[in-house]
């Protein structure tokens, strides 16, 4: 099968994903880039239930090459990240905190340390309609310098370098809207300013953190 590794990554996360409660019925869209190709999750599928044959590839261009469905209505979303960013896999759900705060912020603040994973604050795109040319490039914009952005009124996206870390850059987004949802109903969250950022910067940094470490013997 055509870009097999990928459409079985692709189907997977979906899977995951929609386990996680985090893409529902057939909202969201997944995509992983190998070289020139792309595979992403065709339009109108139960995301739950999908399998690598019913992943869609396409060329960086938007051709189709493989597969026997149509690809996902944002694909000008995907390849535009992949165009811009040199993302190696692409995530847009409607997860079900991201898009409350969707419709509220304007920006998520950084309200904790680790959404410095996600490049701080999370900018939310204007709204646009739905599979236009104009949602993707608003959404492009509001990803500069970030690996995560909310589409106002609408949902979330998240890039990474491989599969895995964007579905927990995914995760990592939902629970950062839901933290800011809790934090805000009982008072005003603070927020970390660019001094305490740049120290978190540093201490991961020295400590290498987020990798597990052996003890000193
Ligand atoms: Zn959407």
């Amino acid at each position: 099968m055509l870009l097999q590794g990928p459409r079985e990554r692709v189907a997977a996360a979906a899977r995951a994903l929609a386990a996680e409660g985090l893409v529902v019925g057939t909202a969201g869209n997944v995509s992983e880039r190998a070289g020139a190709r792309v595979a992403i999750t065709p339009t109108g599928a139960e995301l739950r239930d999908l399998t690598a044959e019913l992943v869609t590839v396409v060329d960086l261009a938007g051709a189709h090459v493989g597969g026997e469905l149509a690809a996902t209505s944002e694909l000008d979303l995907h390849l535009g990240v992949y165009e811009r960013y040199g993302a190696g896999a692409v995530i847009h759900t409607h997860a079900p905190m991201a898009t409350a705060l969707s419709c509220v912020l304007d920006e998520l603040p950084c309200i904790h340390y680790q959404m410095l994973l996600l490049g701080g604050p999370v900018r939310v795109a204007p709204y646009r309609t739905f599979g236009s040319p104009e949602l993707a490039q608003v959404t492009i914009e509001a990803l500069d310098e970030r690996m995560a952005a909310l589409m106002a009124n609408h949902g979330a996206i998240a890039y990474a370098h491989d599969m895995d870390t964007a579905v927990k850059q995914t995760l990592l987004l939902e629970w950062a809207c839901t933290l800011y949802h809790r934090a805000a109903a009982v008072g005003t969250p603070r927020v970390l300013d660019e001094q305490a950022r740049q120290a978190v910067v540093a201490a991961a940094i020295e400590r290498n953190y987020g990798t597990t470490q052996a003890v000193d013997r």
